[in-house]
């Protein structure tokens, strides 16, 4: 089935909807990253790619701008068009010349989700700064657990994250910053980051970096490993309490699992591919795919029971449920 690198619209507990754009290919079953994260939705990295040279399949800003032009005109109503997608964005270096064209036809504000890697560059950091806001994920002030965690390729240190977040922060013309802290639990002893040494140097660190918003949440789509448990919501609201305490409330943000179901104003071309395209992405269970679209469950079923049956998508079942994702 043919992807596209325009998708959505995204019902995102953080963000809204938005309307996603990948701009890098999938390459086959190869999959662009840095970083081979315990919690990926997305699965294990095989090869993970040292920098932005090494990326295959890395979309144009003419292919972003046609896209983001004969799509937007079928959906009202978005938060934000946002840049993630099956990989990481900011290995795309013309990703700044992709936001100002989306600016150009497009009034929602434009948002990057980042793994933070490659902020210590200052042409990824210029890149970004075309942006309204980056979501820069940002698990650990200790690099053992970094490196636990994120499992980045060779040459990735977190004191240079710091360094890029911090310089980030303080760019002349900056994208409003908000850190993303994706708090992991594990069943078998793993390193993890929600312990009480964890958030004191975690908030230590986050104290030079001063970002404008601090979101805190936890696995809530299969991960890459399943030894890696989502927080539980008694110990994220402990631990957010901390970060409030620190940070002020305002600028911290609790996403705990409720999706609240949104209204679409999208014209479907042709739901059976976006269904697709949405699984690709990102593991859901049935209602967040009928939450996403704006659809039924009556309009659905018929069409997971065909992308089931030939084997386009699977069913698998997590911790938090039954999920369905492309295979
Ligand atoms: S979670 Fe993001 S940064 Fe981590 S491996 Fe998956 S795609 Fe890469």
């Amino acid at each position: 089935m043919k992807t596209r690198i325009i998708y959505g619209p995204i019902l995102s507990r953080r963000l809204g909807r938005s309307l996603g754009v990948d701009v890098i290919k999938k390459a086959g079953t190869k999959k662009n990253c840095n970083f081979d994260c315990v919690y990926c939705q997305l699965g294990h990295v095989d090869y993970k790619i040292k920098g932005p040279e090494e990326v295959e399949g890395a979309v144009t800003t003419e292919e972003v701008v046609e896209g983001i032009r004969s799509f937007h005109r079928n959906i009202e109503n978005l938060d934000y068009i946002t840049f993630s997608g099956s990989c990481e964005p900011t290995l795309n270096l013309s990703l700044g010349s992709m936001i100002r064209g989306v600016k150009q036809i497009i009034d929602q504000p434009v948002c990057v989700l980042t793994n933070s890697s490659l902020l210590d560059r200052e042409d990824v950091r210029s890149n970004l700064a075309e942006a309204d806001l980056v979501i820069a994920t940002f698990v650990s002030g200790n690099e053992d657990t970094f490196r636990a965690i994120h499992r980045p390729v060779e040459g990735i240190r977190l004191d240079n994250i710091i360094k890029g977040l911090q310089a980030m922060k303080d760019m002349e013309k900056r994208p409003r910053l908000g850190i993303e802290i994706m708090l992991v639990d594990s069943t078998n002893g793993y390193p993890v980051n929600g312990t009480d040494e964890e958030i004191t140097k975690l908030i230590e660190v986050l104290k030079t970096i001063d970002p404008d918003e601090i979101e805190i949440l936890t696995v809530s789509r299969p991960p890459a490993e399943k030894f890696i448990a989502p927080v539980a919501d008694i110990r994220l609201k402990e631990i957010a309490h901390r970060f409030d305490e620190e940070f002020g409330r305002d600028r911290v943000k609790l996403v705990l699992k409720v999706l609240k179901r949104g209204k679409s104003s999208m014209q479907h071309e042709n739901l059976e591919e976006e269904v697709y395209d949405l699984l690709l992405r990102r593991p859901c269970t049935f209602e967040q795919i009928c939450a996403s679209f704006g659809i039924s469950s009556a309009q659905l079923t018929p069409i997971m029971e065909k992308l089931i049956s030939s084997n386009t998508i699977i069913r698998i079942v997590s911790e938090n449920g039954a999920y369905y994702k492309a295979s």
